[in-house]
Order: C-alpha cells, then sequence, then structure tokens
C-alpha cells in the first residue's frame, strides 16, 4: 500500500471493534499511564522547558516558511559531502527510487531502521513486489513484521501486545521453541536473529528525524542501537526523509535533543544519536543516498491553518495522553500515523474527503496541545478540518434550517419561545438522535436576556 492509510473501515466502526478487545485496553492503558507520568517528571526537571518549547516552535516555523530555500541549501551541502539527493513527489516514485538503487547493487536483502516515513510509502511491500526482502530491525517493528501485523503507535509500534503474546510470536517464527517471555531472553531471541543480517546486508535504510540544510547532516535518535548498525556497517545507505525534517542550523539541534527524547521515551537523553554527512572514505557507508520526500507535503503547506502538522517532530507525548487514543488504540485511525497527530496529518496528506470521520476522533481536550514539544495548536486544526469535511446530509439541512433562523432576529425570538415548550424527549430526537444518545440536551433558560433586560425596564 503506498499510502499512510491501512484500514479501510470509517474511525467510529474500527474503534467499536477495538473498544471490544479488553486485552488491548489493558496493554495501553498501562503503557501510555506510564511514559505519560515519566515524561512529566522529565520535563518538570527543566525551568526553561516553555522556552525550548517556544524555541523548537520558532525554528520550525522558520522552517516551513522558507522550506524551498532549505531544501535547496541542504541538497547543495549534502551533494558537497558526498551523498547524492535524489527527489521524490509521491509514494511510489520514492520507493522505485530505493528498489533501483538496491537492484543495482544485485541485493536481495536490506536491513531497515525503524522509520514511519518509509512505512507511509509502503516500502517494505514495493521492495517485497520486486522480490527484495527489507528486515525490520528495531526489535518492536520486528515483532510486527513477523506476525503480518502493523504498527499502532509512532514510538512504540507494538505497544498493542504484551510479552507473552511476543514470545509467542518468536516461538512460532525464529524460535527457539522453549522461549519464555522474560524481556531479556525475548531480547537476546531477536538479537540472534538480526546479528547475521546485520554482518552480510550490503544495504541499509534509515529515515530521519532532522536533516540539517546548513550543513547537510542527517540525524536519527533511537534506543537499541539497531540504528547506528544500518547505518554504519552497510557499504550503501539510502535515507528516506520528509521534507519537513529540515532545521536551518546545526546549532537548532541542541533544542530539539532536549525537546524529543523528554517528550518521546521520557529519556534526559536517548541512548544512541547517530549523525552522518555525506560519504568518509574507509569510514562507514561508501555510498549514500538521501530521497527526499514531499507525499502530500507541499499541499499541506499551502493551507495556512493545517500546515502547523507539518512541524511535528513526532515524539508521540500527544497520543500518551489523549483520551481517545488510550481507549481505541491506534488501528482504529486506520493509518501509520495514529493518534492526535494522525487525526490531523491523514486528512490532510490523504484529503479529508478520504478520511472525513478521522478530525472527529478527539475529545477536544488540549491535552495534546499542552505535552507537544513544538506548541502545535492540535485542537485548532481539529476544528479547521472538521469545517471541511462532508457533511451527512441531515447535518447539512439542520445547518441550513439554523442559517436561515439566525438570519434574522424575529424567527429567532421565535425559535427560542418554541424550545421552550417542545418537550426535549422530542428536540433530542430526529436528527439530533446520534449527538444526544451520549449526552443530554441543556434545558432551555425560562427568560433570554432581552426578555429579562424589558421586564426590568418597563
Ligand atoms: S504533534 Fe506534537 S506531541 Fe504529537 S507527535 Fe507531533 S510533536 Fe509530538
Amino acid at each position: 500500500m503506498s499510502s499512510a492509510r491501512r484500514g479501510a473501515s470509517s474511525f467510529p466502526e474500527a474503534a467499536r471493534v477495538e473498544l471490544r478487545n479488553t486485552q488491548l485496553r489493558r496493554n495501553l492503558g498501562h503503557a501510555t499511564h506510564t511514559i505519560r507520568e515519566k515524561r512529566a517528571a522529565v520535563v518538570a526537571e527543566l525551568e526553561d522547558w516553555e522556552l525550548l518549547r517556544e524555541a523548537g516552535d520558532a525554528i520550525k516555523r522558520d522552517v516551513t516558511a522558507n522550506l524551498d530555500r532549505y531544501l535547496e541549501q541542504f541538497e547543495a551541502a549534502a551533494t558537497a559531502a558526498g551523498a547524492m539527493v535524489h527527489w521524490a513527489l509521491g509514494a511510489d516514485g520514492a520507493s522505485d527510487i530505493v528498489a533501483g538503487i538496491v537492484e543495482r547493487h544485485g541485493e536481495r536483502e536490506v536491513v531497515k531502521v525503524k522509520s514511519l516515513t518509509t512505512d507511509e510509502i509502503g516500502l517494505n511491500d514495493a521492495l517485497a513486489r520486486r522480490g527484495v526482502e527489507a528486515v525490520e530491525t528495531d526489535f518492536a517493528e520486528l515483532v510486527l513484521q513477523l506476525d503480518g501485523d502493523w504498527s499502532s503507535h509512532i514510538l512504540v509500534p507494538a505497544i498493542h501486545r504484551n510479552r507473552t503474546e511476543i514470545r509467542d510470536i518468536f516461538r512460532r517464527t525464529i524460535g527457539p521453541a522453549d522461549l519464555t517471555d522474560d524481556p531479556a531472553v525475548l531480547a537476546e531471541a531477536a538479537r540472534l536473529h538480526l546479528r547475521a543480517r546485520f554482518l552480510r546486508a550490503r544495504v541499509g535504510i534509515s529515515g530521519a528525524n532532522f536533516a540539517i540544510a546548513e550543513t547537510g547532516t542527517l540525524v536519527v535518535l533511537e534506543s537499541e542501537g539497531n540504528g547506528r548498525m544500518c547505518t554504519t556497517l552497510p557499504e550503501v545507505l539510502v535515507s528516506v526523509v520528509g521534507i519537513e525534517k529540515l532545521l536551518p542550523r546545526f546549532d537548532d539541534l541542541g533544542i530539539f535533543l532536549q525537546l524529543l527524547p523528554r517528550s518521546s521515551t521520557a529519556e534526559r537523553m536517548n541512548p544512541y544519536t547517530s549523525l552522518w554527512t555525506g560519504v568518509t572514505p574507509g569510514d562507514g557507508p561508501q555510498e549514500l543516498h538521501i530521497v527526499l520526500l514531499d507525499n502530500g507535503r507541499t499541499d499541506v503547506l499551502r493551507d495556512p491553518a493545517g500546515r502547523d502538522a507539518l512541524r511535528c517532530i513526532r515524539c508521540s507525548a500527544c497520543l500518551n495522553v489523549c483520551p481517545v487514543y488510550e481507549r481505541t488504540g491506534g488501528h482504529a485511525y486506520g493509518s501509520i500515523y495514529p493518534g492526535p497527530i494522525g487525526a490531523i496529518l491523514t486528512p490532510q496528506l490523504e484529503g479529508v474527503d478520504a478520511v472525513p470521520t478521522l478530525p472527529y476522533a478527539s475529545s477536544l481536550c488540549g491535552a495534546c496541545y499542552e505535552v507537544c514539544p513544538v506548541r502545535i495548536d492540535i485542537p485548532r486544526i481539529l476544528v479547521h478540518l472538521r469545517g471541511q469535511a462532508p457533511k451527512r446530509p441531515a447535518e447539512r439541512r439542520m445547518m441550513r434550517a439554523l442559517a436561515w433562523v439566525f438570519a434574522d432576529s424575529r424567527r429567532y425570538r421565535r425559535a427560542q419561545r418554541l424550545a421552550r415548550v417542545v418537550p426535549r424527549r422530542v428536540a433530542g430526537g430526529g436528527p439530533m438522535r446520534g449527538w444526544t444518545s451520549s449526552r443530554e440536551l441543556p434545558p432551555v433558560a425560562p427568560q433570554t436576556f432581552r426578555e429579562w433586560w424589558d421586564e426590568r425596564r418597563s
């Protein structure tokens, strides 16, 4: 599949199915609460957290405002350092570029760093169609790949799986059959399985958390060290990078290396931060390809109200605090971008018409905005996208009738008088039923302000 979407059902349909899974809700509730509390603790350690957020916000705003200039600067710097830069407009084009590079080297297997951007373009499937196996080397991604499953969280892709389930998957696939569910034992099984693949791979594939325009440097943050193996051991490295991942200057990285680990894994510093600039003779990959991916991003940029979504650094903090995500899990969003960020990004990348229910997958409580390290006002964008979502005929009729009533003060006053005498049960029925099935219709005040005012004056 060459898009961010994975499911065919609407959000309410898929959520209804997921909500029946009590195991999933237990796994998610435990995981999100743990990360949430840890994040709050490490953020509280920094007195200047709000200043860091403001700085991150300002840098990313500068990037989106001057993206054309920074992209050209990045291309020139990366090329000067020995990288080959490719431009890809869509998912299929990007996958073709990567597959072409792998084929030119006569390889049938590649090792991969966890990368949402390559998931977005459906790279593994595209490579498989051309006879190339892409081996996921991140522990959780490996679990999902072995089971034919897909990610439900930006940072913890297998958050919907517990260790007993992982043990069973490993027993069935990579063995051994007497594996226990001890985390160290499971990690060792994955390590043994991957080690041989790391050593024989001649092509590695990565994404990037950041791409620095000033120097042409790519940056990957990770926890397991598998990313470092993929980006240093193979002779050829292909990095697929969304065009919004740019930072203008090398010094900007200092801000984001504080914001991202604290917001994502709730760590002061993540265990592995890999940076590479072009190629260095005799050290690391000797051929570096960078695929700069648009895939709908310039369309998002065109919308002044929606473009803030491009500031996202994929930390996942908004998922961990979202009451909707916590209950439905990631698969209900039908996209590799779940949670609040998915609810604003997927409709913009794919078109609101394609996923009209996603902007409604939120209670608009604002928790996502409060934790976002680059201060993306997700609720505001959700409301903006709701305005673009196609309306049901009954909803359209109702809105037209309301507009007609509000357009004339006499009509409006008559409607207010009518509302007082119509029983609540009747008023909440008909087209209002969907809304009132889980909410109470507020009572109408016995007297309007104008009536009260007139009475007082007389
Ligand atoms: S929207 Fe903000 S909180 Fe959510 S993943 Fe992106 S950067 Fe993190």
